[in-house]
């Protein structure tokens, strides 16, 4: 604590400011504030107030006092008696306080209580006290008697009307000074101005006009009973918290804080000594003064204008009523500025809906120019940003960049001129691409203004690839069954019936058997392909790889495949008498030559020689992964494939389909189990085909490497 000495002497000069504070415009709160604050240039003390009068049954009205100091209670029976009695007193008190070591001493305390006594009335009851038994000399108190009838009449001045603790604000009259402000104020709010930059500057004239440290506007959102910060100024520290990502939470729900009640019930409310205030806690503990006016009409709040500070008297019923001035001169630009920013966050929200579906979306004009497209557009038809210039129109623009690709470009054409000649309608088309195969699903439908005049078009394209594979394998899939299965079932009952039907000589039963077990051989098989292809599909085949002689491998193969190589086909092996061997698994890559093998024989019905060669150390496509690795090849000289269907003949049911496929019969499953076999074993297949001269399938197997090989 400083010394009681440093306070200078009374002087005529310091009276004469308090005469002029007390005289001034301001409201009675802020000059009492005021007035302590020069009080304690004067006299020194730790706490003052002032209990402004009694009422008709002598209880007391109102209190001013800065925070307090001492950590002691004030004594009002002391206060009554001065009122009662009007009479100065000063007291030394004893008052219990806890030293150091947590025990009960005693200090002394002294308090001065002057009656505010002016002609015949009593005003109130001024009171300073300080610690120790010293305070207030003869001299202090004459300088405070000085003091008194300039705060009986600034009182008397203020009227009956002084302010509740949480008081309802009526409107009071403003000065010629804040009318003219008032006048500035809406001239500065008359260009239309966006929500944020519209509340910022209301906030601004309310802090400047009133003297606030800090203040805050949310937004009322009435559906969810909350409130949304939407600025704030002063604060040294943000007045909300951060969630866990870091964003701020500016809602809350209205039923807590002074700004939520003036929400709820549209109405100004003023609070102060905030630290006693039970009901309402402050944003941030250094305020002691908070005043929330909703900005709204007809007792609907759309926003609310919080201001804060640090010294308790800091809002009076002249500030509020300015403040509420404020608040209603900033109605009608807000109630603009949130149509505006309605119908901008509609906007952004089905700009977003734009920017992310992932169908393409393009906007185009009357004449077929694209106004808008989002990104998933650009995707689908593999085009860049740049790819859409200036003037970007339709359906040449797309032709053009597209022409390479589209299976069919005319057809994308009539599409737009059909769009064109019949303006209302809504038309929709499947689109072919090629490189990579690609389905588009197209859907042009008009679009109008607000005045439902015809603007132009949206096209929606969706890549069906995917859907329109799955169905193809779907219906695939039944074929398959109903005609593959069917086939070897109907002649392996056909047999059994008609050898259960009658005797056979043993000759004719043996074919008879004999057709019937290759038939369930087959089934067997067409069976055991599907399995392996939802093995394969599900990930669960795991190899057992072993370092193998190919050369071997491929002569019990060919012993095997024997009986199904008609005398037609020629079957040659071109495999060096010494060769790294293969690092694989036997079964797995046995069943891979077995498809290619049967493939080849299968398709060159007409007979001539299929080659099975393997090559040490031969040159791999450039995308091959690294390693050693052994080449095979099978050729025939079959039907050959047709170039647009090699990148296909890969997928699980793919057949090509032509007269000559279709009469061969086959389930589609072989080529894209083999291909799933040979990259289990990090190889690669690929095929170089000539329709009507034949096809060679290459494939590569891993060679064994020093380690692996056995010692
Ligand atoms: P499947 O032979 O049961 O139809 P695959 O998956 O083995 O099924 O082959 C898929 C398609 O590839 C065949 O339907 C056929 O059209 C074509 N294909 C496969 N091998 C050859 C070949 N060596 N010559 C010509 N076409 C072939």
């Amino acid at each position: 604590m400083l010394a009681r000495t440093s306070a200078i002497q009374p002087s005529p000069a310091l009276l004469t400011e308090i005469a002029r504070l007390l005289s001034s415009e301001r409201t009675l709160v802020a000059r009492m504030s005021n007035l302590f604050e020069l009080l304690r240039e004067a006299l020194w003390y730790d706490d003052a107030r002032l209990i402004s009068w009694l009422d008709g049954a002598g209880n007391l009205r109102e209190s001013f006092a800065p925070p307090l100091r001492l950590p002691l209670a004030w004594e009002d029976e002391l206060t009554e008696q001065t009122a009662r009695q009007r009479v100065a007193r000063r007291v030394t008190l004893a008052t219990p306080t806890a030293n150091t070591n947590g025990l009960v001493a005693t200090a002394e305390l002294t308090v001065l209580s002057v009656p505010v006594v002016w002609g015949d009335a009593l005003y109130g009851v001024i009171e300073l006290r300080a610690a120790g038994a010293q305070a207030f000399s003869s001299a202090d108190q004459s300088f405070l008697a000085a003091v008194l009838p300039l705060l009986a009449a600034a009182i008397a001045t203020e009227g009956e009307q002084m302010p509740a603790k949480t008081l309802v604000v009526r409107p009071s009259e403003l000065t010629v000074r804040q009318q003219h402000t008032l006048t500035e104020f809406q001239l500065d709010l008359e260009d239309p101005l966006a929500l944020n930059d519209l509340l910022e500057r209301v906030l601004h004239w309310a802090l400047e006009t009133t003297g606030a440290e800090a203040g805050a506007i949310s937004l009322v959102d009435h559906e969810r009973s909350e409130l949304s910060m939407q600025v704030f100024e002063g604060f040294a520290r943000e007045p909300f918290s951060r969630d866990v990502y870091g964003e701020a939470r500016r809602r809350w729900s209205w039923n807590s804080g002074l700004s939520g009640k003036a929400a709820r019930e549209g109405r100004a409310l003023l609070l102060r000594d905030l630290v006693n205030a039970g009901e309402f806690t402050a944003a941030l503990p250094e305020i002691r003064a908070e005043l929330a006016v909703p900005i709204g009409d007809a007792g609907r709040a759309l926003a609310v204008l919080t201001l804060d500070s640090p010294r308790s008297a800091a809002f009076g019923e002249r500030e509020l009523a300015f403040v509420q001035a404020i608040a209603q001169g900033a109605l009608l630009p807000l109630k603009r500025a949130l149509g505006y920013q309605n119908s901008l966050e509609t906007s952004m929200q089905l700009g977003q809906v734009f920017s992310s579906i992932t169908s393409g979306l393009a906007l185009m004009d009357n004449q077929g120019k694209l106004l808008r497209h989002n990104t998933a557009w650009l995707h689908i038809w593999n085009l860049e940003p740049e790819d859409i210039g200036e003037a970007f129109h339709m359906p040449w623009d797309l032709v053009t960049r597209l022409l390479a690709r589209l299976t069919d470009p005319l057809k994308l054409s009539e599409f737009c001129a059909e769009g064109q000649a019949q303006p209302t309608e809504v038309f929709q088309e499947t689109m072919l691409l090629r490189d990579p195969h690609q389905e588009l699903h197209v859907l042009s439908t008009p679009t109008r203004d607000s005045l439902s005049q015809l603007t132009g078009r949206l096209w929606v394209v969706s890549d069906v690839t995917r859907e329109r594979e799955s169905d193809r394998l779907k219906s695939e899939f039944i074929s398959i069954v109903s005609h593959e299965l069917r086939t070897p079932l109907t002649s392996i009952l056909g047999y059994t019936e008609l050898m259960l039907a009658r005797e056979f000589k043993p000759a004719e039963q043996r074919e008879f058997v004999k057709t019937v077990y290759d038939q369930a051989n087959h089934l067997s098989q067409i069976v055991e392909d599907l399995l392996g292809v939802s093995r394969l599909e599900a990930g669960s085949v795991r190899l057992n790889q072993w370092v193998v002689s190919l050369r071997q491998l491929i002569s019990e193969l060919i012993a095997q495949l024997n009986t199904h190589i008609s005398n037609r086909h020629r079957v040659v092996i071109d495999v060096p008498q010494r060769m790294t061997p293969a690092y694989l698994d036997r079964d797995k890559i046995k069943q891979v030559l077995v498809n290619l093998v049967t493939n080849a024989i299968k398709y060159s019905p007409k007979g001539g020689e299929v080659v099975l060669r393997v090559q040490e150390q031969p040159t791999l496509p450039a995308d091959h992964p690294p390693g050693e690795f052994l080449l095979v090849s099978i050729s025939d000289q079959g039907m050959g494939i047709p170039h647009e269907d090699i990148p296909r003949i890969w997928e699980r049911f793919y057949r090509v389909d032509n007269s000559n496929t279709r009469r061969i019969g086959g389930t589609g499953l072989g080529l894209s189990i083999t291909k799933a076999l040979v990259e289990l074993h990090n190889g690669r297949i690929w095929v170089e085909s000539t329709v009507g001269k034949g096809s060679t399938f290459f494939f590569t197997v891993p060679a064994a490497t020093e380690q692996m090989r056995p010692v």
